[in-house]
């Protein structure tokens, strides 16, 4: 750490540290837009990492916030970074780090649930994000279920509250099996890649966190209609202690044959059916 101007610079880029930043522009963390901020620079650096090579690389990153990540992407060699941030008490702070890396980081303020900023972007295109879990579940759907495939990211790279993280990347026979995990692992690669205790955030939320890495595929893991998949996935999950001939009933009187023609045993419930057998099963309605 450097001393200077009276204020504690940050060794690895020469800005204010983080805890000066956030006082200096006085952000208090807001609960209602899940403010949990990471101020430790190297640990931020290492989610960067956790996104892969970025030299080259356009990033999205969402929910920078005070922009300890967004320091990190810049100075792992992000090519640029479009960074979307609601919460408008953060933008100056921002601001310092655009003029820190001239051309490098765009930030636009508003929700990014209500915005498509994408087209700004050129491939390849990574994103990067650590966001209030509700707001980072809900992107991480739709940016699974484009309507075209493959997506405009290249890779993913979210913290979540290591319970939706396990959903992520769960395999069958496990609680933490179902929708999201068929979601995830129908038209990408999902790993967790690292996990965070409440103390690494300011302030500590209740529970420990967890940075998954996705890749998309170039196309879907196994043939089905994305629609008819969904569908299934939902019936068979909304009832997930039930049998399959039950639970899925809904889906035409026909549905205990059609398990069995698939291979799938009409006695079995969701949790125990593999993605592919989904697949298959989805197969048949088309
Ligand atoms: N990336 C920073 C970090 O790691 O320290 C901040 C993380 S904090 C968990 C989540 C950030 O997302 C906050 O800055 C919050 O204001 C922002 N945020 C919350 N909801 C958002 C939304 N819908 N769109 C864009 N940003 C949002």
């Amino acid at each position: 750490m450097d001393q200077k101007w009276g204020l504690v610079l940050a060794a690895i880029d020469g800005l204010p540290t983080l805890a000066q930043v956030i006082r200096d522009h006085d952000l208090v963390a807001k609960k209602a837009l899940g403010q949990n901020f990471l101020l430790d620079l190297n640990l931020t650096a290492k989610i960067a990492r956790a996104a892969g090579d970025l030299t080259g690389c356009d990033v999205l990153e969402v929910g920078p916030g005070p922009g300890g990540l967004t320091r990190g992407l810049l100075a792992e060699g992000a090519r640029r970074v479009l960074a979307v941030e609601k919460d408008a008490r953060c933008l100056p702070a921002l601001a310092q780090i655009a003029d820190a890396y001239p051309g490098r980081l765009e930030v636009v303020q508003g929700d990014a649930l209500a915005m498509d900023v994408a087209g700004r972007l050129t491939a390849p295109i990574k994103v990067v994000a650590n966001l209030p879990y509700n707001v980072g579940t809900e992107l991480l759907i739709r940016w699974l279920t484009p309507a075209v495939w493959p997506p405009f990211w290249a890779s993913l790279t979210l913290m979540f509250q290591r319970e939706v993280a396990e959903r992520i990347v769960a395999k069958p026979g496990g609680d933490h099996y179902g929708r999201l995990a068929l979601l995830a692992q129908w038209r990408a690669d999902a790993r967790i890649v690292m996990t965070l205790p409440p103390e690494a955030f300011t302030p500590a939320p209740k529970v420990h966190s967890a940075v998954v890495h996705l890749t998309a595929l170039p196309q879907p893991r196994y043939p089905a209609d994305g629609a008819v998949l969904q569908r299934i996935t939902a019936m068979a999950f909304n009832q997930r202690r039930k049998m399959l001939r039950s639970a899925l009933k809904g889906m035409g009187p026909d549905i205990e044959d059609r398990l069995q023609a698939t291979g799938i045993a009409p006695t079995a419930r969701a949790e125990e059916i593999g993605l592919e057998a989904f697949c298959a099963l989805a197969r048949s309605y088309t």
